[in-house]
């Protein structure tokens, strides 16, 4: 169906939680080259905690709105919080609905990914979390205004996302722990940008399921 429902967007997130604990170890090694090496571990404390929150959610903003409150209160760490606040402005976004049309669902996620901007001070080339983030939103609206199905705009948003991940690797980061290596941060891809592109691979799941 071209739509997102309620049911859809908990699998997403539960499909989200499955791919970062399969690849925790994978972000802890990320970020032990140019952070702290907690990221999967981090991530995957979040997920599995926001995976038992799902169930109780009558709605789509009550569940983004859930979902973020638990990041925040569970991830700690820098990338918790920002995610958190991504999931709860998105959800401030959307509404009390049960179903979000494809051009919804990008201004719903766009408003969150503003609201993370505005919160960790970021913006694109940091070698964050956004340079995966901010090119996936463009390209899915992009193609969604041009007509494209939800799937396919959904696929090229992945591509983009991956493509903007792999981008941080040259960066010096200038947010962050990675920031205080300064030159040294180059040459590592960043932990937050892998895991931001698995949003789009368990979302790629989702519509194709
Ligand atoms: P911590 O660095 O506190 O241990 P994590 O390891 O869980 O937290 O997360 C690190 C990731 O957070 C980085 O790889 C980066 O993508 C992201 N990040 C750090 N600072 C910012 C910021 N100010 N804005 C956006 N993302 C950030
Ligand atoms: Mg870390
Ligand atoms: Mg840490």
């Amino acid at each position: 169906a071209n739509e997102l429902t309620l049911d859809d967007l908990a699998e997403w997130l539960r499909r989200f939680a499955t791919i970062i604990d399969e690849n925790k170890r994978y972000l802890t090694d990320l970020d032990s080259a140019i952070g702290d090496a907690d990221h999967g571990a981090n991530m995957a404390r979040g997920t599995a905690a926001v995976v038992t929150t799902l169930d109780q959610a009558n709605s789509i903003d009550a569940l983004l709105k859930k979902t973020g409150m638990t990041l925040v209160s569970t991830v700690g760490g820098t990338a918790g919080p920002l995610y958190g606040t991504m999931f709860m402005k998105m959800g401030m976004a959307t509404g009390q609905v049960m179903t979000l049309t494809p051009e919804e669902f990008g201004k719903a996620l766009r408003a969150g990914i503003e609201g993370l901007i505005a919160r960790g001070k970021t913006e694109l080339e940091d070698k964050t979390m956004i340079d995966a983030l901010l090119p996936a939103i463009d390209a899915f609206d992009a193609a969604i205004d041009e007509g494209a199905s939800l799937h396919d705009a959904v696929e090229s948003a992945q591509e983009a996302s991956a493509a903007g991940r792999d981008a941080t690797i040259p960066m010096v980061a200038r947010k962050g722990r990675a920031s205080y290596l300064g030159e040294r941060s180059a040459g590592h891809l960043d932990p937050g940008a892998a895991s931001a592109t698995y949003l789009w691979d368990a979302l790629t799941d989702v519509v194709k399921a």
